[in-house]
């Protein structure tokens, strides 16, 4: 089994030597276990935080520990009577290509397709989507015709809520970074307006795109788009803090001013919640067959950015976090 650890914590941006790929000998199972091939890694931004000796809503990576990481993958074993080989499931397997797990591991769902790629179960129908449709409704509770404004919005979170407030009625304005993605994020995912904030006028271009001011701003990036977005909140808008990406390269995450010190500043501070996807955890299922429901309907649509098996991951994370991915991040680790 092949595999990448925690070699050293990074400091800045992650080198090659903070991360080590190498080979371990399988485990024979035990009963109960399965034997999950994975075909596809998530890569997402929360992992470079995870990778620092800080603990936060969740523990920090061990040295010598997987990288984290939810895949897709097909069961090629299994002694549990819940899952048979050639179940298709998503779970926590880190970046590896072999993962055994108890049939009671926490997080570990079968997948049914439903004729959809099963890399959709990473983003546009997994976790981002997930994160996106709840963070939204249940934090930002978008009506029809408010201005809800989405940071990172080609991304795999980002075009996923502006794709849904544009079905609940609302106008929407994304912010990325550069021509391409905002012309993608205005051309294909159907926002009113897309701010590029690489361009170099971002306060004056982000008030001219909302004349009515922002009632719902969807935070992922933090920093100057933040202090950008400030002034333009309306009385009573909300604004569900999903993450900072801007930061995620800090080695000390707690010492830089985070959205909350900037809202949290203003002289009538937004409902600015944080929320965390695990809220929801029990809705699982049926937020995934919603979002099943509207990718074949063509209500949602994505990109991917993939890179080829574990040896290129490395180069993919990096770039996700300078903005080199377009779309849901991606590893294919094994062909189906
Ligand atoms: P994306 O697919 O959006 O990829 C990351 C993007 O962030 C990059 O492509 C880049 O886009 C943008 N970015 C990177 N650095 C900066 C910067 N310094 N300033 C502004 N933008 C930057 O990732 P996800 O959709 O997976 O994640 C988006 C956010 O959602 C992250 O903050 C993540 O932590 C958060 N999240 C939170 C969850 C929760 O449960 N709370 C769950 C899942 C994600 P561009 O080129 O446009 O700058």
């Amino acid at each position: 089994n092949r595999r990448i650890v925690l070699a050293r914590r990074p400091k800045g941006e992650v080198a090659d030597e903070d991360l080590r790929l190498e080979s371990v000998d399988m485990k024979p199972l035990d009963d109960g276990e399965i034997l999950i091939k994975v075909l596809w890694l998530s890569l997402d931004p929360y992992m470079r935080p995870r990778m620092n000796d800080l603990k936060s809503y969740m523990d920090p990576i061990a040295i010598d520990a997987v990288i984290v990481g939810e895949s897709v993958g097909q069961v090629v074993e299994s002694r549990s009577g819940k899952y048979a080989v050639g179940d298709y499931v998503t779970s926590y397997s880190g970046w590896q290509e072999y993962y055994v797990a108890p049939e009671t591991e926490a997080m570990m769902y079968k997948v049914d397709p439903r004729g959809l790629p099963l890399s959709v179960f990473l983003g546009a129908a997994g976790m981002p989507a997930r994160t996106a449709y709840l963070g939204l409704t249940r934090v930002g509770k978008p009506e029809a015709g408010e201005t809800v404004v989405v940071s990172a919005a080609s991304g795999a979170v980002g075009s996923v809520v502006g794709q849904i407030a544009k079905t609940l009625g609302c106008r929407v304005v994304g912010i990325a970074g550069g021509e391409k993605k905002c012309s993608y994020v205005t051309g294909e995912l159907g926002f009113d307006a897309c701010v590029d904030y690489k361009a170099g006028n971002l306060d004056a271009d982000l008030a001219a795109a909302c004349p009515a001011g922002i009632d719902v701003y969807f935070e992922n990036v933090g920093g100057a788009v933040t202090r950008a977005v400030a002034p333009l909140l309306n009385k009573g808008s909300r604004v569900p803090v999903c993450g900072y990406i801007s930061a995620y390269n800090e080695q000390d995450i707690t010492a830089v001013e985070t959205p909350f010190h900037i809202l949290g500043a203003l002289p009538e501070p937004p409902e600015h919640r944080f929320f965390v996807v695990t809220e929801w955890q029990d809705e699982h299922e049926e937020v995934t067959r919603q979002l099943v429901d509207w990718v074949k309907d063509g209500k949602i649509k994505y990109s991917e950015s993939v890179a080829d098996g574990l040896d290129n991951a490395v180069d993919a994370f990096r770039g996700m976090l300078q903005g080199k991915n377009f779309g849901k991040q991606l590893v294919k680790i094994a062909e189906q």
